[in-house]
Parts: C-alpha cells; structure tokens; sequence
C-alpha cells in the first residue's frame, strides 16, 4: 500500500494499492483504499491542505501530475 502525499506541503492525501512496480502515473479510483484530505474542483483533485494541484480528475482513474505529489510504502508485487 502506498501513502501518497502533497509534495509542496507533505500532508497526507490518500493511501492506494498500487499493483506492479511501475511508475505512479494514473490513480485507479476503485484502488484508492482510504482518502485523508483531498478537494476536487473543476475535475482537478488538490490538497486539502495548500491547493496543490496533484491531478486531473476522470472517469475512472485520476492522472497524477508527477512532481505534485511524493510516496511513501511498498507496491504489490504482480
Ligand atoms: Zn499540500
């Protein structure tokens, strides 16, 4: 499980079962597993906390921006 966080201000914002060790570059919605603070406005998901923009909000998936946000945890290996 990871905990992804604001990369400017280092509040946490979600945790998420990233399967495979490959990059974090889209977010499954179904996979986020907990929220802790996150705002959606105009299909952009930010940080509750300072605004950040982290990424961009779609159907079933969100696209991260990669310099947004940092990680901590492990992937589930395949
Ligand atoms: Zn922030």
């Amino acid at each position: 499980m990871l905990t992804i966080k604001c990369s400017k201000c280092k509040n946490k914002l979600f945790k998420y079962k990233k399967i495979g060790k490959g990059k974090v570059l889209r977010c499954w919605r179904s996979k986020i597993t907990r929220v802790y603070d996150t705002t959606v406005e105009d299909n952009h998901l930010k940080c509750g906390n300072c605004g950040n923009v982290i990424g961009e909000v779609n159907n079933k998936k969100i696209d991260m921006n990669s310099s947004s946000f940092t990680y901590s945890g492990t992937k589930i290996e395949k």
